[in-house]
């Protein structure tokens, strides 16, 4: 707490320039700050366990067959765009010039020359960042055939990957060898493979033209006099804008001329069929309309698009695909590159409009005046200028902020900056917080605005002097001044009535109706909260939490009781009158866990016995949140209700529901109210709970349909959770539910929140996504909002932008922390602007892009037919990629698909997000699912979308026992798995452990503890712990992959044949679904016909 009693004359955290750079020094880095959840509770919370990514195999190069982001990638029918993939991967140079990544702070005298660009000067020219980042391999290095060529026999993902120097003429021949290879694995390399081979001469070698385009080299000669960026980011240099240092030529550029004649070579094959584009597509019933059988393809043509009949067929008797899958953009290949060629350089954010590594690469942030990408992500780091522009091009402009995001332990947690009693230094006009864009002006007495550009007087208390180059002289005291992301005590002015908040209490509302009792829920509760009390969130070092805690059980009625630390016995008062609930009680029904043990522990021991004999079936639901409000309101504070629910609220009460589940409805006009509450009661009783800070988590046992999208209503908008336990059974559900609820109990939660979102003059935030209140245009407001949420916001034009000055955000969040102190957290972002689309292209981001798209299509179910909604998807990024083909790709054929180099896997992650169970549901997901599911997609952070649609798959008889490692994930389709292997999926709500038939049985033996395959028992909910390296590699990969998520995953074990893997098979999203979604090889296809007629 030290820290932030300091008055604010002084620097708050003594030195600042070495704590700031050395991230590891121990006074600022090892420290736990107030707030810091990681250090609290280190039995439960397990986030981020030191996630190591695997060692490439030998002799992958990762980096070539797609070229890494900012170039773009051909597809199926002419590989001659693939030249300028090859230029602009050389923007890039070598890493090996690069200067080192200064040391730690220590060795730098002076932090000032360390972040110099951070100069306001520096960042208004534009730093172009976004390209430098993406190392590839230098461009001359030299082909190793020893490394080279992975045999075809061998189901290996990457093998249409070539080694790094594979002109592109072998990666055609290439390409065209398995196209029109004729059946599968087993064929041996096509002669034209040259792989080993050396470069044909018909290839001049792009690397060529591309150095010319690629800038000085990354010795930095004009950084001579000044110290190393903070990274190795090579050929990063702060000097002249944008066009020295982006790769690829830009669409005017003429075609490379040598590519020409080769444009209608071997590729003839493939571009043959293409009448079935715009024909008899067999696919194509499945994009628009209701799933049902497609109608078969009027010939079985071996080249054409594989028809449903084809996939029903055993893989090795399939003609081979017109596409060979292996030869369309890989996820996994997307991913491993990523973690090779970002994961082992820190991401410091002081440069402008960088993109950060993706969500699936392990890195470490520094914070060099921009928030982390762990708070903020956007679908683009290059906005374009004009508002004609983004509409041409149809990129949606968004952020997906998580304001409260658990940071890494290694990583700094954001300071708290208290400015006393005149509260945080804001700009007059716009408001806008103090941070490290406004510009000092006037020897220091004023500040223009950076959002605004309106000038404020600096108040006495906050003067300081400038440098010679115009900085203030304390620059590096102050986080507000240089840092992306820090705190502000807020002052009574920015508390509710102008009184400083209560600490919060929390209310735990049992569900004791028959089926509640009955499962063993109601006792594994009470137990379960015995030893959880001790584990509230604390602030800091605090000896215990300001939490206070209550207790109510319900069925048709309510009981509250006190729990008063002056009494032996606790004491229960029913309220019988649901119409208009009241709390009984003040004193003694919120108290301090330690102060009441005996009477609580009392309480919670009795409880399931006062209801073992019950036979009431009957339950009431709001009025359970109204009581829980009430008492809220009765003790002046914010908090959070854990209610524990079991069924439809049929009692006669407030809120009452009746069964409406419907599955006719789905794929009608009316499927819309299927997601829709079924009554506004709840919406009013949300706004409610919001202006009293009373934030709802729920947690759901439902053995029938009890309307998730009406009981989910207040705790969507009041910022809160739910979680489902269909078919609760104690036996296998009670570790999953137990460990949820101790998360969820102990996770870091701001309350009584208000988040508002400021943009630079020329963009505004203009809407919304997320679990929130919105009570006008601008502010998001939350009763709790925790560290798992994300609110994603979209961007519009209202002005021109300009490249030099670059677009920023501000992000202010007002809350009250676990203990009852007011704070502002604020994270800001500055973005690159554009005028040439291809810099858009260049500088997207599409996990994030999918995020997005994936929300917005989430809300348009609840208006629209669902039909409707893939429709506008499918559209929506067709156009997206139309503009791309036409502003920025090389002219070429027709025949061609072309895709952004950062954009090449939104075709199959939009087909997963299009047959998600929102957009077309299975015949084993039911109405309660697809609300629930909805409505968790809308908190979901981009790592989460990700794994969510397209999940991770991984043989788990590849890993190696012997290393921290995970096995190399493999891309999600039936054809990838082998019978002989054991593989783990999964999606951040399911673990899925797939068991082929013709596993070892010793394996079997090792992970499971039984003789043989059909001994496996698919009821297991955990696996067994085995004395083996093998069952203790899987346990650590298991318990790995349960600490990364915000959830805890359910293990559900399927044997390969079974009924159940209908149900595994469901997630293996590459495939054609059994509820009609098309396969990734169809639905490219799709795309490429759309993106056509959009063209012609
Ligand atoms: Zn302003």
């Amino acid at each position: 707490m030290s820290v932030n009693q300091q008055a604010h004359t002084g620097p708050p955290y003594g030195q600042p320039q070495p704590g700031y750079q050395g991230y590891q020094q121990p006074a600022y880095g090892g420290q736990s700050l107030p707030g810091a959840p990681q250090a609290q509770y280190g039995a439960y919370n397990g986030p981020m366990p030191g996630y190591q990514q695997p060692v490439p195999p030998q002799g992958y190069f990762p980096s070539l067959g797609f070229p890494s982001k900012g170039s773009p990638v051909s597809l199926n029918s002419d590989t001659s765009s693939l030249a300028p993939n090859f230029i602009g991967s050389l923007r890039a140079p070598p890493t090996s010039g690069a200067p080192p990544p200064p040391a730690s702070g220590a060795s730098h005298p002076s932090g000032h020359v360390a972040y110099s660009q951070f100069e306001h000067g520096d960042v208004q020219n534009g730093i172009p960042a976004s390209a430098a980042p993406m190392q590839r391999p230098p461009a001359s290095q030299p082909f190793l055939p020893g490394s080279a060529p992975t045999p075809v026999s061998q189901m290996s993902t990457f093998q249409q990957y070539g080694p790094p120097q594979a002109s592109v003429q072998q990666l055609r021949n290439h390409m065209a060898g398995m196209t029109i290879g004729c059946t599968a694995a087993s064929a041996p390399p096509p002669a034209g493979l040259g792989y080993g081979a050396p470069r044909p001469p018909a290839m001049p070698g792009p690397p060529l033209p591309g150095q010319t385009v690629a800038g000085p080299p990354s010795s930095q000669p004009n950084h001579v006099s000044s110290p190393p960026p903070p990274s190795t980011m090579a050929g990063l240099h702060p000097g002249p804008p944008m066009s020295g240092l982006h790769g690829p030529p830009p669409p005017t550029h003429p075609p490379q001329p040598g590519y020409q004649m080769q444009q209608n070579g071997s590729f003839g094959q493939m571009r043959g069929p293409q009448p079935n584009y715009g024909g008899a597509y067999p696919g194509a019933p499945n994009y628009g309309s209701p799933p049902g059988p497609p109608p078969p393809p009027k010939r079985l043509d071996p080249d054409s698009i594989p028809s449903p009949q084809l996939n029903e067929l055993p893989p090795q008797q399939k003609p081979r695909h017109r596409i060979d899958p292996d030869a369309i953009p890989s996820p996994i290949q997307v991913i491993e590159d990523d973690r090779n060629n970002r994961g082992s350089e820190p991401f410091v954010t002081g440069v402008r409009g960088q993109v950060p590594p993706l969500v699936t690469t392990n890195f470490l942030v520094k914070d060099q005046g921009n928030a982390s990408p762990r708070y903020i992500r956007c679908t683009s780091y290059n906005i374009p200028c004009t508002s004609d522009m983004a509409k041409q091009s149809q990129v949606p402009l968004a952020a997906v902020i998580k304001p409260l995001a658990t940071l890494p332990p290694e990583e700094t947690l954001p300071y708290l900056v208290d400015h006393g009693e005149s509260g945080p230094v804001r700009c007059n006009r716009c408001k806008a917080y103090m941070c490290p864009f406004m510009q000092f002006i006037e020897g220091g007495r004023r500040f223009q605005c950076c959002f605004c550009s309106c000038v404020t007087e600096v108040p006495p208390h906050y003067f300081q002097h400038l440098d010679h180059t115009g900085k203030r002289v304390d620059f590096y005291d102050r986080p507000e001044l240089s840092l992306g992301s820090y705190e502000f005590l807020a002052t009574v002015d920015y508390c509710k009535n102008n009184k400083f908040p209560s600490p919060p209490a929390f209310i735990f509302m049992i569900d004791v109706s028959y089926n509640a009792v009955k499962s063993g829920l109601v006792r594994l509760i009470c137990e379960e909260l015995k030893s959880l009390l001790d584990y509230l969130p604390r602030e800091g070092n605090m000896e215990e939490s300001a939490i206070r805690v209550g207790f109510v059980t319900y069925n048709k009625v309510l009981h509250f009781y006190n729990v008063k630390s002056s009494l032996a016995q606790p004491q229960m008062m029913v309220v019988s009158d649901v119409a208009d609930m009241f709390v009984p009680l003040l004193d003694g029904f919120l108290v301090n866990v330690n102060e009441s043990r005996t009477v609580i522990t009392s309480l919670l021991d009795q409880i399931p016995e006062m209801f073992a004999d019950t036979r009431e079936t009957e339950t009431v639901f709001a009025p359970v949140i109204q009581a829980g409000l009430e008492a809220l309101k009765a003790a002046e504070c914010a908090g959070k209700l854990f209610i524990f629910h079991t069924s439809l609220p049929i009692a006669e009460a407030p809120g009452k529901l009746k069964n409406r589940d419907d599955r006719k409805l789905i794929n009608t006009d009316k499927e819309k109210t299927l997601f829709q509450p079924q009554t506004s009661f709840y919406n009013n009783l949300a706004k409610d709970c919001v202006a009293q800070g009373c934030c709802v988590d729920l947690f759901l046992f439902p053995n029938q349909y009890l309307d998730v999208a009406t009981l989910g209503v207040v705790p969507y908008q009041t910022g809160g959770s739910i979680y489902k336990y269909a078919y609760f059974q104690l036996e296998t559900d009670q570790y999953r539910f137990l460990n949820d609820l101790r998360r969820d109990v102990q996770k870091e939660v701001g309350f009584d929140a208000v988040m508002r979102v400021r943009t630079s003059t020329g963009i505004r935030a203009t809407d919304f996504f997320g679990a929130f209140y919105m009570s006008n245009t601008t502010d998001v407001e939350m009763a709790g909002l925790d560290c798992d949420k994300t609110i994603t916001v979209e961007f519009k034009h209202d002005d021109k932008l300009s490249e030099d000055s670059g677009a920023l955000l501000q992000c202010a969040l007002l809350y009250t922390s676990c203990a009852g102190q007011r704070r502002l957290r604020i994270h800001n972002l500055s973005l690159n602007c554009c005028t040439q689309l291809a810099d858009l292209y260049r500088n997207c981001e599409t996990d994030t892009l999918i995020n997005y798209l994936a929300k917005y299509a989430y809300r348009g179910v609840l208006s629209s037919p669902v039909k409707t909604v893939r429709d506008a998807l499918i559209n929506q990024c067709a156009q997206i990629l139309a503009c791309y083909r036409k502003n920025c790709a090389s002219p070429s054929s027709a025949g061609q698909l072309i895709l952004p180099e950062c954009m090449k896997l939104l075709p199959v992650y939009l087909n997963c997000v299009l047959k998600s169970d929102v957009l077309q549901p299975g015949p084993e997901v039911t109405t309660d699912d697809r609300a629930y599911i909805r409505q968790l997609v809308t908190s979901m952070d981009v790592a989460e979308t990700n794994v969510f649609f397209y999940p991770r798959l991984l043989p788990l008889t590849k890993a190696d026992v012997d290393s921290d490692s995970l096995p190399a994930a493999i891309r999600n389709s039936e054809e990838r798995l082998s019978k002989g292997d054991i593989y783990l999926l999964e999606n951040g709500l399911n673990i899925f452990v797939w068991v082929g038939v013709n596993v070892q049985q010793s394996l079997i033996q090792n992970l499971f503890g039984v003789s043989s395959f059909s001994q496996i028992s698919n009821a297991l909910s955990t696996l067994p712990v085995l004395e083996n390296p093998f069952s203790k590699k899987v346990q650590s990969i298991v318990d790995m992959l349960q600490g990364q998520r915000s959830r805890y995953m359910k293990l559900i074990i399927v044997k390969q044949e079974d009924k159940l893997e209908m149900l595994f098979k469901h997630f293996l999203v590459e495939d054609k679904s059994l509820s009609g979604g098309a396969s990734y090889v169809d639905f490219l296809c799709h795309m490429h016909k759309e993106i056509r007629q959009l063209l012609s």
